[in-house]
């Protein structure tokens, strides 16, 4: 229940929110929205674009939606190709935080306002609205669920029964990607308490995020540094109890590398693995007892607030915020619309995922 504040236009810099370039007396269909995403080997974003798109069409709207295969050079082109064919309004998904700054420019000269989906993009004046989740209680929400899943703490928080000493793994995200760091810092002050006390131990000492990043987020690079942390650290006969991974495609990867090395066979317990984004193979993974746990963000949602905010400036208004002091994207407190996070045990699937539509009882059984 956060307090709804509304972004007012005495309190934007006039730098970048360019309010379209007369767009409000146009008609829906003569107006195009550009929507740039990252990549389409996470189901998350393929339900991202499709949500957002179906969303604009069905109010009339232009979309050119493209996706840019994780490729930063492939974003920069679809971007500059959306403002050439007169977008007027962009939706952007980056893949490097850091990478747009020159299209966000020419946008702005253009007067195109740009919205930031999910993913912060950083070091330009020139980002007008941010719609995300809230990513360091994503963070916060996967350590909870690894302290429980040890029984170390109860879900709820408190204390729990067990008091270790656990061993424990630390996996990150994309350094290039702003959410990465946020999800670390979430988890990392929420897990301190338990390693200042050594009640948790991260065996190979790999603590900094650098050591604990995965580029791109990718499955097959979380899998190969979890095997290398198997030989280089549990060579020993100790035991992997925990893993704290912060996306489902990761922790598929770790979760190959643990049964390569026996785990979850013969009496090796499987260790406790968390995850993010209900991807549907990992939902599966969840319910037959290998993932833990996974934090769902319900694209429809999120879709529906970038659509909100899009109209919002085809209308030349500034759409409402509810957070306007947390994402500095180094230039700018950018104005935000952040959205809950919802952890999923196995016993929240039915609740969370099937009645809500995200997925059906029968995807949730194959994994797809
Ligand atoms: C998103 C996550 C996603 C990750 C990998 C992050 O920016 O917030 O939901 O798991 O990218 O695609």
């Amino acid at each position: 229940g956060g307090v709804v504040l509304a972004f007012s236009m005495a309190a934007c810099s006039g730098d970048g929110a360019g309010s379209g370039g007369d767009t409000g007396d146009k008609a829906p269909g003569d107006l195009t929205i550009g929507v740039s995403m990252p990549t389409q080997t996470s189901e998350r974003w393929i339900a991202d674009g499709n949500s957002v798109k179906e969303k604009l069409t069905a109010k009339g709207y232009k979309v050119d939606l493209q996706y840019a295969g994780d490729d930063i050079p492939t974003q920069s082109q679809q971007i500059d190709q959306m403002i050439t064919q007169g977008a007027d309004v962009l939706i952007v998904a980056a893949i490097d935080g850091t990478a747009l700054s020159g299209q966000l420019q020419a946008a702005a000269e253009a007067k195109i306002p740009i919205i930031s989906y999910d993913r912060l993009i950083l070091q330009s004046p020139n980002v007008d609205f941010y719609v995300s989740f809230d990513n360091y209680k994503v963070g916060v929400a996967q350590a909870t669920a690894l302290l429980a899943g040890l029984g170390l703490q109860n879900k709820d928080g408190s204390k729990g029964t067990a008091t270790g000493p656990f061993n424990i793994e630390i996996f990150a995200g994309s350094l290039d990607d702003n959410n990465a760091q946020y999800f670390f810092n979430g988890a990392m002050e929420t897990l301190k308490p338990f390693l200042d006390n050594k009640s948790l131990v991260v065996k190979s000492g790999q603590t900094r995020i650098e050591q604990a990043a995965i580029l791109r987020w990718q499955q097959e690079t979380a899998q190969q540094r979890m095997e290398n942390l198997l030989t280089s650290t549990y060579n020993d006969g100790t035991t992997v109890d925990g893993v704290l991974s912060p996306y489902d495609g990761i922790s598929r990867g770790i979760i190959t590398a643990l049964q390569n090395a026996g785990y979850g066979a013969s009496g090796k317990k499987i260790p406790v693995i968390t995850g993010q984004d209900a991807e549907i193979a990992s939902v599966k993974l969840i319910n037959d007892g290998v993932q833990n746990s996974t934090i769902f963000k319900d694209t429809r949602l999120l879709a529906e607030q970038a659509v909100v905010a899009a109209e919002a400036f085809l209308q030349e208004k500034q759409p409402e915020a509810n957070d306007t002091t947390t994402y500095n994207n180094k230039v700018k407190v950018v104005p935000s619309y952040l959205l809950p996070v919802v952890t999923v045990y196995k016993e929240d699937i039915t609740k969370a995922l099937v009645d809500s539509g995200y997925w059906t009882a029968e995807e949730v059984a194959s994994g797809q």
